[in-house]
């Protein structure tokens, strides 16, 4: 268990089966990135890229993402931020500000998924609709 100070930006399509240490992973055709816990614990960290969720910004060599990773629902519990590749830590938060930042995030979520979900499946009626005439 080794904890880690920075991460390389690899841009990919899809995630390796297993992930490297030390390495973020950037797919922009699935706006997701996936790294392991910069703790060491070798658990998986997905962030999807959306306007509710997490932004990427590149300069050339390194990413930054916002917001800061928080792994409440990992053993580990561990928070940070990750700036132009690097990692830098958060101290621990409590039990209730988890609590809140988890419903800040739901609430912002569910706005986002409200005002500007595509609607694949109505699409694809009108689709059938047009298509049928
Ligand atoms: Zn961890």
């Amino acid at each position: 268990m080794t904890a880690q100070d920075t991460l390389r930006p690899v841009f990919t399509e899809t995630f390796p089966s297993t992930m490297d240490t030390g390495i973020l992973y950037v797919s922009i055709p699935y706006r997701t990135c996936g790294h392991l816990c910069c703790c060491g614990c070798g658990h998986e960290v997905i962030t999807p890229i959306s306007p509710a969720q997490w932004s990427i910004a590149y300069d050339g060599e390194n990413v930054s993402l916002t917001p800061s990773i928080g792994n409440w629902a990992l053993p580990c519990r561990s928070h940070y931020w990750i700036r132009h590749g690097h990692v830098q830590w958060s101290r621990h938060y409590s039990a209730a500000e988890i609590a809140q930042n988890r419903e800040r995030d739901r609430h912002l979520l569910a706005q986002n998924t409200e005002e500007h979900r595509p609607r694949p499946l109505a699409r694809l009626r009108r689709h059938l609709q047009s298509w049928r005439r």
